[in-house]
């Protein structure tokens, strides 16, 4: 039964767990531990710690370290990476001693708790994207009102500098015009952080909303020189959402992605369906992906790498899917960028 149990604790558990002697020599190691450390036991049983890793330098290899710390290690947070797959790890480690305290060994527990990270970057946005929509929701309005009587004087304005054909004066008016209308492009972008619009939860058929913003994407491909390749993959189902907002998302990020290529390159729109009666509409470019220090804040309003942008575009995205129960995920390599716009459907 003993021996049935420590069996079951060392390999099915979901938990890492490596031994070793007073020597520094793995004694046994578990299932989970040899797939995240990336190695394979019977290859470093029975052999020296430092063996074990071959190559790897000796700062990078946590193991190494926690194994031969002096005291114990509690609850000690540890990124890893092994072959392409990043985790953060839950680390503990201790000696074991006999009954005279002499050191046997030492043992080495760790939980892989990377699903939990990403669980609390994703409730810390959704909380900062709604303290910033509490604020547009109160100050989107006073300034929008203004911003009205201004632009009603400079109609005015104008047409006195046209009776009197002050050519030059009515041209600095029409860029003062132009320029409102920038300001009130950006208070709406602004209040639908706060509140997208009148949400009207209805079934959804989403190739209908494909197909009406593939006339204005097609448009906007021609125009900057991008291919686009329609949406591949057979017919989508149908979701309980709000066609409005939906086709503001699906637009946002055509949108991005033709920014990103910059006048060469293609965009490709599939979807797949997931297990738990989800759908996920996959967005593809073809332009220089995202890099690591863009990606932890692509979300944040108003973070843009645009001369002319005004971040607001992928919150504001973020902000709907999240109303209609979904989430976007996002995959980049060096080149190329996948937008995955997950929703459960019907
Ligand atoms: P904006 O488009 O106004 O800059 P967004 O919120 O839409 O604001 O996007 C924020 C930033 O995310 C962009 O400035 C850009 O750096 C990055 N980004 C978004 N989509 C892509 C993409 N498909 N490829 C590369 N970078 C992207
Ligand atoms: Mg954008």
């Amino acid at each position: 039964m003993l021996k049935w149990f420590v069996k079951y604790i060392t390999s099915d558990i979901n938990f890492g767990i490596v031994i070793t002697d007073h020597q520094a020599k793995i004694v046994e190691i578990n299932h989970m531990a040899c797939r995240v450390l990336g190695i394979k036991k019977e290859c470093v049983l029975d052999r020296d710690l430092k063996d074990a890793f071959p190559g790897l330098p000796e700062k990078w290899n946590f193991i190494y370290q926690v194994l031969t710390e002096n005291g114990s290690v509690r609850n000690k947070l540890i990124s890893w990476s092994n072959q392409g797959s990043k985790y953060d790890l839950l680390v503990d480690s201790d000696f074991i001693c006999d009954d005279q305290d002499h050191v046997l060994g030492r043992f080495t527990i760790f939980k892989d708790i990377s699903h939990l990270k990403t669980l609390e970057q994703q409730i810390q946005r959704s909380e900062r994207l709604a303290v910033i929509g509490q604020i547009a929701a109160g100050t989107a309005h006073e300034i929008r009102n203004p911003l009205t009587s201004i632009k009603g004087f400079l109609q005015i304005l104008q047409q006195s500098l046209r009776d009197k054909n002050l050519q030059r004066e009515m041209e600095y008016i029409s860029i003062m015009k132009e320029e409102l209308s920038r300001i009130n492009l950006l208070v709406s972008e602004f209040l639908l952080l706060s509140k997208p619009k009148d949400i009207q939860f209805q079934e959804v058929d989403l190739n209908r909303v494909l197909q009406d913003i593939l006339v204005i994407i097609k448009n906007e491909a021609l125009l900057h020189g991008i291919d686009l390749v329609d949406v591949t993959g057979g017919k989508l189902p149908h979701i309980i959402g709000d066609v409005e907002s939906l086709k503001q998302v699906f637009l946002n990020l055509c949108k991005n992605a033709i920014e990103a290529m910059n006048g060469n390159g293609s965009l490709s729109i599939d979807f797949q369906l997931l297990k738990g009666k989800k759908v996920s509409i996959n967005f593809h470019d073809t332009g220089p992906g995202i890099p690591p220090y863009v990606m932890d804040k692509i979300f944040d309003p108003f973070f843009t790498t645009k001369e002319n942008g005004t971040g607001l575009g992928l919150p504001i995205c973020h902000r709907i899917i999240h109303d209609l129960g979904g989430n976007i995920r996002i995959s980049t390599k060096g080149y190329g960028t996948t937008f995955h716009i997950v929703l459960p459907h019907i």
